[in-house]
């Protein structure tokens, strides 16, 4: 940990709840542990079980027989699948909603073993270097961190892979893509993202990280950057599916 993370970290301390107090509902609890998720909260999170598209990782329909699901069958991926513990819905949507936009940026201590374990649990094992699907610096100045740099720096410190912040940006100040349809998705992202120095990512396994897997567009665009710069593969690893 260099020093800025660590003057970092131990802000994100002074401003955390206090000790038994559920990063989620925010009431103490005693059954509240190191994941700072009280038992209530943590069994209202939907955890995503059975079939699921090898691709994307998104559930597949009971009775769906192909290994992929009709988008994966349909659209060509850059990257060579997803992995994504949590279903976005209900407890799941509210939860990184506050962890985005409502300043508590300390929560991803609790989101973070969530994507440690999941990615542990996963076929996934020759991992180089963990990137952060980067915001658009304006997008950084009004939010005050970049939830997935968060997220990132707590799997590469527990897994033990090394991370990359400085040599992948996004260059373009795209829209929010929750208002945009797929078309415009893919649009919107486009020539968004610039790799600085094309040594760094040379013949790597990329471990991409995000906070919401929806269409893929985004991560799509991401992994192609990453591909043309010379990275040998990219796997995506996300909180949430829609
Ligand atoms: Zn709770
Ligand atoms: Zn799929």
């Amino acid at each position: 940990m260099n020093k800025i993370e660590g003057l970092f970290d131990a802000f994100l301390e002074l401003i955390y709840p206090e000790k038994g107090i559920c990063f989620i509902c925010e009431e103490y609890d005693e059954t509240v542990d190191e994941r700072h998720i009280c038992k209530r909260c943590f069994d209202e999170l939907i955890f995503i079980k059975g079939n699921t598209c090898t691709i994307c990782g998104k559930p597949l329909e009971i009775g769906y027989l192909p290994d992929r699901c009709p988008d994966c069958i349909k659209f060509k991926r850059y990257f060579e699948k997803v992995i994504s513990p949590l279903e976005y819905t209900g407890l799941v949507k509210k939860v990184i909603y506050k962890y985005k936009y409502g300043r508590k940026a300390y929560m991803y201590k609790a989101l973070g073993p969530i994507l440690v374990q999941a990615f542990e649990e996963s076929d996934i094992k020759d991992i180089d270097i963990i990137v952060p699907v980067p915001l658009h610096k304006s997008k950084i100045a009004y939010r005050g961190f970049n939830q997935s740099e968060l997220l990132c720096r707590y799997i590469s410190r527990k897994l033990n892979i090394p991370l990359d912040t400085k040599n992948f940006k996004r260059i373009k100040n795209t829209k929010f893509q929750n208002e945009l349809n797929r078309i415009e998705r893919v649009r919107n992202v486009r020539d968004a993202f610039k790799v600085v120095d094309n040594h760094v990512f040379k013949n790597k396994n990329i471990l991409l990280v995000d906070d919401i897997y929806t269409t893929g567009a985004t991560v799509d665009e991401c992994s192609k950057t990453l591909l043309k710069s010379g990275a040998n593969k990219v796997y995506v690893l996300t909180l949430a599916t829609t």
